[in-house]
């Protein structure tokens, strides 16, 4: 018999538009005949609906946006868990990015309904999406990175003199601002000077309560993709050249100012260490499925790990992707390896 497959995206996030363009994109990766495939689609209010049954691949991202008639209802799920109750879903792919769904969240709900998913279970997703845990969890796995410093809202109100004074002989200048709990560059800013640094301290506070600072680097950015479970596999690696100032939203998602070199010109030592890093990154935040491991290296062949990325952009010409088509694992063959680990680690569990 068919499996059930619910393919999750859309999402209340900045990423909502680009979590439609990889749901397209699995839908015409999909295999039909294996599957029977459902949207599920989450509205920018945060709507979660069921749609018909797919009979077929989205040829645009429009079809796989649901209208209704009726009122839209913030943070509706009640379809979604009826249309479960019914008739169960056997896998749910989540293809969403950011709060509400690369967090631990989506699949803490996925985990109380025992319905199995892809990728990172609910401690790897909220360890990922916390800069602060993460790198605590790194430091303990004796992963290298650079110098930071963190607070929270209410100790940087305080004592905001002394933090600077603090950040400024523990880190100096430049220095990156981060929310601690975003991605995609949302919130984060360079600093150069003592203003610039209050400034970018505020300017983070709008997204989060949990601000990071770290010592900026002059470093090759270079990634690696990892996938599987208790033995997971690593990707070639690949290099991230930024046309602005620094790897920001813009160029993530917008105006493609950016180049992937894959494979990144490394030496082979430099190759071996972050592959055996990236490695322990995916254990030290207990990954499962699906990781994609950032780092910065020196033009001395220093490496910093810089984050995992617990659900990385998944587009066809996402980093991701892009790393396993080179190391012989296309597209589609990567979902499906995908969801057969979401199956394997869900068997295992019970
Ligand atoms: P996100 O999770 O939003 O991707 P990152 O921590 O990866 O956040 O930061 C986004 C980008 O900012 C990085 O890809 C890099 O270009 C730049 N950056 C971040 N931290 C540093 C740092 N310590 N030194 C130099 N550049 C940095
Ligand atoms: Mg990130
Ligand atoms: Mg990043």
């Amino acid at each position: 018999m068919k499996k059930r497959i619910g393919l999750l995206y859309g999402g209340k996030s900045a990423e909502h538009e680009v979590s439609l363009s990889t749901a397209k994109a699995v839908t015409q990766a999909v295999d039909f005949n294996e599957f029977d495939v459902f949207p599920i689609f989450i509205t920018l209010k945060g709507e979660w609906r069921v749609g018909p049954q797919l009979t077929e691949p989205a040829q645009t991202i429009e079809q796989l946006q649901f209208t209704t008639t009726s009122e839209q209802s913030e943070n509706n799920i009640t379809q979604f868990i009826n249309t479960h109750m019914e008739n169960p879903f056997d896998v749910v792919f989540p293809l969403l990015h950011g709060t509400n769904g690369e967090d631990g969240t989506v699949q803490g709900l996925l985990e109380v309904l025992n319905i199995p998913y892809v990728g990172n279970s609910v401690l790897g997703s909220a360890a990922g999406m916390d800069k602060v845990v993460m790198k605590q969890l790194f430091e303990m796995a004796n992963l290298p990175q650079v110098p930071y410093e963190f607070f929270i809202r209410s100790e940087w109100e305080r004592e905001k003199a002394a933090w600077i004074k603090k950040c400024e002989k523990t880190l100096g200048y430049p220095m990156f601002v981060k929310p601690a709990n975003l991605g995609s560059s949302v919130g984060i800013s360079k600093a150069t000077n003592a203003e610039e640094l209050e400034k970018a301290v505020q300017f983070a506070l709008q997204y989060d309560r949990k601000i990071v600072i770290e010592q900026g680097i002059k470093a090759r950015e270079i990634e690696l993709a990892v996938l599987g479970n208790d033995t997971p596999n690593v990707s070639v690696a690949g290099e991230i050249k930024p046309m602005t100032e620094f790897y920001d939203y813009d160029s993530k998602y917008k105006d493609g100012s950016t180049a992937l070199i894959i494979p990144a010109e490394l030496q082979a030592n430099v190759y071996t260490d972050l592959v055996d890093m990236a490695k322990r990154a995916f254990k030290a935040i207990d990954g499962a499925g699906l990781v994609r491991a950032d780092f910065f290296v020196t033009d001395n062949n220093d490496i910093f790990i810089n984050e995992v990325n617990t659900m990385p952009g998944f587009t066809p010409v996402s980093m991701y992707p892009l790393l396993w088509q080179h190391t012989d694992v296309p597209y589609p063959q990567l979902v499906k390896e995908l969801i057969n680990l979401a199956l394997e680690r869900h068997t295992e569990k019970q």
